[in-house]
Parts: C-alpha cells; sequence; structure tokens
C-alpha cells in the first residue's frame, strides 16, 4: 500500500492553498500525495468567462511549477476514508496510507431535476463549462435557475454578448443574490442592472420551476407562478451542497436533512476526526456555511500550516465576494450577521480576473487590501 505523510483529497481553491503551503515548507516530495478525480487543476471562478471566451483553458490552470514538490494522482475518485485505519479508498479500491488527511472536496450542485435531462445543466467543473459552451452559442432561449452571483455573471454575458437570445432567469427569492444578502442590498444591485438588461432578458422572481417536459428537443417549463414556455437549455445555478464523510465513512453530498454537522471545522481547521483536517466548499466553521474562493484559501492554508505543527487560527471566515456583473465590481462581504457593501464604478476598479489572477499567487485576500487597491486605480 502507498504511504504518504499527508494526503490532501481534492484538487481546488483550497487544495492549491495547502499545496502552496506545503511547498513554503519544503516538505519532501515523497510526503505528499494530491488525489483529485478531475482531469484538469484549474481555478473555477472563471468558468463563465470561460464559456463566453474571455479566458482560455491555459490562463485557468493552475501552474504547473506549483505542483513540483508533491505528487499528483488525477482522474482518481476517493470513496471511502477509514480514520481509524487511516486509510482512503480509490474507486478502483486502490488504498493509501495517511498520516495526516486534508479533506478538500468542496461542493457539488443541487440538482432538482435528478436524473438530468437532455438540455439541463449544471456548472461546477470544466468538463460542465465545456458542455454548456458546446451548446449554447446554438440555441435562441436559455433559462438560467438561480440569480445568485453565478446566475447574475451568466446574465451579464449573454446580455451583453448574446443579444440574439431570449433568456428567463428564474429566482425564488424576491430580489437578485437573495440567499447571501439582505434584500435592501440585492434590490439596489438589481435597481443598477435593470438599467442595463436587454428587452430579450427577464428575471421571474418569487418562483421555481414546478414542472419540465421534454416536448421535439425542448424543454417545456411551467413555474410556480403559472407561466409556461419552452426553452432549449436549462442552467442550473441554485445552490450547493458540501462534499464531505458521511457517517459510514463515503465521500457524499451532504444532505441538507443531514443536520449533524459532521462537517464542521474548529478554529484550527480541524475536524471532529482523528488527524483529518478539511477546508473550503466542504466545511461549517461556527455552523456557518460561506462557501466562497477566499474562505477555501484561508481554510486550507490554516489546514497545511496545522498539520505541518505550525499551530495557527483561523481568523476570519466570512461571505465574500468580488462580483464584476453590468459593467459595475461589487465587493460583498458579509461577516457573520453583519453585511457591508462596496459598490465602485468601472474605471476606478481593476477586474475580477486581474484582481484574482494578481492574487493566484499570493493566495491571500482581504477586504481593506481590496478596497485600497480599487481605489488606487
Ligand atoms: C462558475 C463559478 C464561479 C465562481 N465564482 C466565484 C467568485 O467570483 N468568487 C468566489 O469567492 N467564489 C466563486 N466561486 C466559488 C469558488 O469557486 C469555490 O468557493 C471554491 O472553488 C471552493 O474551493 P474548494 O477547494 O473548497 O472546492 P472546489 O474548488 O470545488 O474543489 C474540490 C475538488 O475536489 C474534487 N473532489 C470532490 N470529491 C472528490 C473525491 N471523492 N475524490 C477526489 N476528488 C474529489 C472535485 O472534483 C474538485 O475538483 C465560483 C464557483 C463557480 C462554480
Amino acid at each position: 500500500m502507498e504511504s504518504y505523510k499527508y494526503i490532501i483529497i481534492g484538487g481546488g481553491a483550497g487544495s492549491i492553498a495547502a499545496v502552496n503551503e506545503f511547498n513554503k515548507h519544503n516538505v519532501k516530495k515523497e510526503d505528499v500525495l494530491l488525489i483529485s478525480e478531475e482531469a484538469v487543476l484549474y481555478n473555477r471562478i472563471y468558468l463563465v468567462d470561460y464559456i463566453f471566451g474571455e479566458v482560455t483553458q491555459s490562463q485557468i490552470v493552475y501552474p504547473k511549477e506549483l505542483f513540483l514538490k508533491i505528487n499528483v494522482a488525477l482522474q482518481t475518485r476517493i470513496v471511502t476514508v477509514q480514520p481509524q485505519k487511516r486509510i482512503v479508498i480509490d474507486s478502483s479500491g486502490k488504498k493509501y496510507k495517511y498520516h495526516k488527511l486534508l479533506i478538500a472536496t468542496g461542493a457539488k450542485p443541487v440538482m432538482f431535476v435528478k436524473p438530468l435531462m437532455n438540455n439541463i445543466f449544471v456548472l461546477r467543473t470544466l468538463d460542465d463549462a465545456e458542455k454548456i459552451k458546446s451548446r449554447i452559442y446554438s440555441v435562441k432561449h436559455v433559462t438560467i435557475v438561480g440569480c445568485g452571483a453565478i446566475g447574475l455573471e451568466l446574465l451579464d454575458k449573454l446580455n451583453s454578448k448574446c443579444q440574439d437570445k431570449e433568456v428567463v432567469v428564474i429566482e425564488k427569492g424576491s430580489t437578485v443574490l437573495s440567499s447571501s444578502l439582505e434584500p435592501e442590498f440585492g434590490k439596489s444591485i438589481f435597481y443598477n442592472i435593470k438599467n442595463f438588461l436587454s428587452k430579450n432578458c427577464k428575471i421571474e422572481f418569487n418562483s421555481t420551476i414546478s414542472n419540465i417536459k421534454e416536448i421535439n428537443n425542448k424543454l417545456f417549463v411551467t413555474l410556480t407562478n403559472r407561466k409556461k414556455f419552452f426553452t432549449e437549455m436549462i442552467i442550473l445555478v441554485s445552490g450547493i451542497k458540501p462534499v464531505f464523510l458521511s457517517h459510514n465513512g463515503s465521500i457524499s453530498t451532504l444532505d441538507t436533512a443531514e443536520t449533524t454537522f459532521n462537517n464542521e471545522i474548529d478554529k484550527y481547521c480541524k475536524t471532529m476526526f482523528e488527524r483529518i483536517y478539511a477546508c473550503g466548499d466542504a466545511v461549517r466553521f461556527k455552523k456557518f456555511y460561506y462557501p466562497n474562493y477566499l474562505n477555501a484559501v484561508n481554510t486550507g492554508t490554516i489546514a497545511a500550516k496545522n498539520m505541518l505543527e505550525e499551530k495557527t487560527e483561523l481568523k476570519e471566515y466570512t461571505h465574500t465576494n468580488v462580483l464584476e456583473i453590468f459593467q459595475t465590481v461589487y465587493v460583498l462581504k458579509k461577516y457573520e450577521d453583519n453585511y457591508t457593501k462596496q459598490q465602485l464604478t468601472p474605471k476606478k476598479v481593476l477586474s475580477k480576473y486581474s484582481f484574482y489572477k494578481k492574487y493566484q499567487n499570493l493566495l491571500y485576500y482581504n477586504l481593506p487590501q481590496i478596497q485600497k487597491l480599487f481605489l488606487q486605480k
């Protein structure tokens, strides 16, 4: 059986932050193994830009140099963790022994249509983005379910780049970003957005899909507000669920029904399981669940430090997002129950891409730092 001092499951933002930390500590190559079920290691926050041709695959893939000092197993899915024996088992039955484990398995989209019908898409991985990319240019009607950050990014791009298409966004809340922001902020963002929306793009608030039928290769959608229409593709971006260990040690998507919070981490980013740390979208902290890039980077870094016995506490766990939509960059931040919002004009800001590109190497970010940067420009 292969044996490693440190095994990381996952290849997203949290894992990359941990790898960055391992690199800084000059850990021996034979001591670290990163296992990812995906074929490529890339930053998923640019997937919408990728679909619309604004960035290329080579721009979103993490640089090879990051992985020179560790072992990487791609297209390998871990299905079981046995904390007592300190082993993880992949889908082919291969076992790997660890001394300390980092679970950085992220989250999976909530799919309310199971199994996914033809022409219904989710957007979480590069593979999902490829599928959307190969369909979206050939259709005249697109439906987006969910008007959160990703739904808004999609709407913005379709509105500005594909003016021949009709777009409907379905949102169960009364305004945009309703699951992450207080309504007054969502409303003020929507007020700005309205000025940019073409007559082909609509948002249906306070509604969800109640039924979908496939008729002649199109989808016939009925909403809870009784409206009905045909669409050619539906993109589900209405929410995610953390991927973590279930009680029997298998790795699965945590159902909302599972309220045991076994994916809770402490201030050292350690889980309730012996020698197992966790980070990013897979975890909760103090019962809060704020899945975002910066929390993934912060928790991944802190977890790695503690795995390396450099005792460090998680100082900040926030809902923070840099949203570049409709020619405006919004910096949104929620700390526990307090919100702050900064809205900055385009001339004064860096784009989301240039911002994160700059900080990708640094892998660190905090709000005052961004504000300073934005205001300097
Ligand atoms: C389109 C899009 C745009 C986004 N934009 C922003 C943004 O602008 N700002 C922001 O803050 N956040 C954004 N996010 C969210 C951000 O990408 C996540 O918060 C961040 O990627 C979380 O990192 P992570 O490492 O926890 O998980 P992930 O990045 O999801 O990585 C987890 C990895 O683990 C792998 N994995 C899961 N289970 C297993 C297993 N059993 N075995 C092996 N591998 C496994 C997954 O395939 C995946 O590669 C966006 C997300 C998407 C999808």
